[in-house]
């Protein structure tokens, strides 16, 4: 420690004393096999200057005596009201590559539910399934555990101007975060590709809406761009401070299950930074001695934004093939309307060291599993009911056993997309455009469409409706 740090009585890139230990000197690495080289985390940089590849935070691993006890001090920190704590990513800080004890700019993101499911568990023939519903965070997806690591160390070293593209969620937070911290937010999103509540959040924490013409991954070009000549900070995934936000879910997750290992955590794909991130937490975790084994993953994508499930099949034939990206990617799924996911290296490395499997689901499966959500009372949006389509699917072929345990990880809120669900319910939801080529939208028939009932206002109209109608209960 310096002598200027041990004045100020903190460590600016250590953790604080009385803490079992710090990771005091991670470091970046590029993820690229003929480059691997390092740098400071101080650098802030987002790709590796030398070859354009992805960087991962490397941690410097604690002594083995202390770290065996951190669930302990974990658990402990829950009863504690220090902001630090109260977090339910920083209350993890012994896994984070910076210090928690200088300020840091948080909104008490994380400590998100682990829920049981009955009907969506039968609705999947699995016996033991839990929803991690990561929409329970500040600004209604799982994106703020990974914004307020990459904000606060943003702001630490001295950005002023943070920007992302977005399909409109990683905007929302890091608009929040960077209003919390006093900073500019510029956000690059498709025009009318977004949803409304999404845009809505940024707009009122104050942010500068882009709105470009094109789709995501032009959007996501373009910033790239801008944050190589050092004009903005960007704050997407590919950004590794995100990924070590985000992998502290995977450390929360193994708390509420009492370090029972699940068999399967299945993840929405996009951008693919969730799995690197989920997957980061677990090995790391593994490799500390806290957990016995790994769990599997599975990665569900939308059948028209599919590249990473199409990828996936494609190793089976050729070891070494790469992403082929999708043009023009099309799902209702607006977050995961993605057709050149930018960390699907960082994911397949995941999937390759875990083992697991990614599969396309249709339109029509999304729909139906996120109104089976419903019926259990816990809403999502419709990116997140990927990942209980998934699930059918895939105990119906066999890759997951009835027997074995699931987690679902719910990635965002009802209410981020009120409009599909009204639209369900309703009869009025159609095929993402151009999936048909000509003709009218194909109407997507909801199995558990519950359109409102226009009735009499008088008590015998309302009694006689009741008789009528009788609630239905089946999930086949
Ligand atoms: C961002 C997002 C995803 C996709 O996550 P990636 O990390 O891009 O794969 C899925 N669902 C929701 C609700 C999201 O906000």
């Amino acid at each position: 420690m310096s002598e200027v740090t041990q004045r100020a009585g903190v460590t600016t890139h250590g953790v604080a004393s009385g803490n079992p230990a710090a990771s005091s000197t991670a470091q970046l690495r590029c993820i690229e096999e003929n480059c691997r080289a390092t740098y400071s985390l101080d650098e802030t940089l987002v790709v590796c200057p030398r070859c354009g590849g992805l960087l991962d935070v490397e941690l410097n691993d604690i002594a083995e005596p202390a770290r065996r006890v951190l669930p302990g001090v974990w658990a402990e920190r829950r009863t504690s009201l220090a902001p630090a704590d109260t977090s339910g990513v920083w209350r993890f800080r012994e896994m984070l590559p910076i210090s928690a004890s200088a300020p840091l700019v948080t909104l008490r993101e994380g400590n998100t539910p682990l829920y049981e499911a009955p009907r969506a568990a039968e609705y999947t023939h699995i016996d033991q399934m839990w929803l991690k519903h990561q929409g329970a965070n500040p600004t209604g997806s799982f994106k703020d555990t990974g914004m307020t690591v990459a904000v606060t160390h943003a702001v630490r070293q001295g950005a002023r101007t943070l920007a992302c593209a977005s399909t409109g969620n990683t905007a929302a937070s890091l608009a929040a975060y960077a209003a919390r911290a006093g900073v500019r937010a510029v956000i690059l999103v498709p025009h009318g590709q977004v949803s409304s509540a999404k845009l809505a959040q940024s707009l009122d924490y104050g942010a500068s809406v882009l709105e470009l013409e094109g789709n995501f991954d032009s959007a996501m070009r373009v910033v790239r761009e801008l944050a190589e000549d050092g004009s903005l900070y960007l704050v997407n995934s590919v950004n590794p401070l995100r990924v070590e936000g985000q992998k502290t879910v995977a450390i929360e997750l193994m708390e509420q299950v009492g370090w029972n290992v699940p068999d399967w955590i299945v993840v929405p794909g996009g951008n693919l930074g969730n799995i690197s991130a989920l997957g980061k937490g677990f090995i790391e975790m593994r490799r500390w001695g806290l957990l016995d084994r790994l769990p599997q993953f599975a990665v569900i994508q939308a059948e028209g934004a599919s590249p990473f499930a199409h990828l996936l099949a494609e190793r089976k034939r050729d070891a070494n093939a790469a992403l082929d990206p999708v043009a023009d990617p099309r799902t209702l799924a607006t977050a995961i309307r993605i057709g050149a996911p930018v960390s699907w290296k960082r994911g397949l490395r995941v999937l390759a060291e875990t083992g697991g499997a990614s599969i396309a689901v249709s339109e029509r499966e999304i729909a139906d599993a996120k109104a089976i959500l419903g019926r259990d009372g816990i809403g999502c949006e419709p990116a997140s009911a990927t990942t209980i389509a998934g699930i059918r699917k895939l105990a119906a072929n066999g890759r997951i056993r009835k027997s074995e345990t699931v987690v679902a990880v719910l990635t965002g809120h009802l209410l981020k997309d009120v409009d599909y669900t009204a639209k369900y319910h309703s009869g009025r939801l159609t095929e993402p455009e151009g999936a048909a080529p000509g003709g009218e939208p194909k109407p997507i028939k909801g199995a558990f469409a519950n359109p409102p009932a226009r009735v009499p206002a008088t008590r015998a109209g309302i009694l006689d409706y009741l008789r009528r109608s009788k609630q239905d209960s089946s999930v086949e």
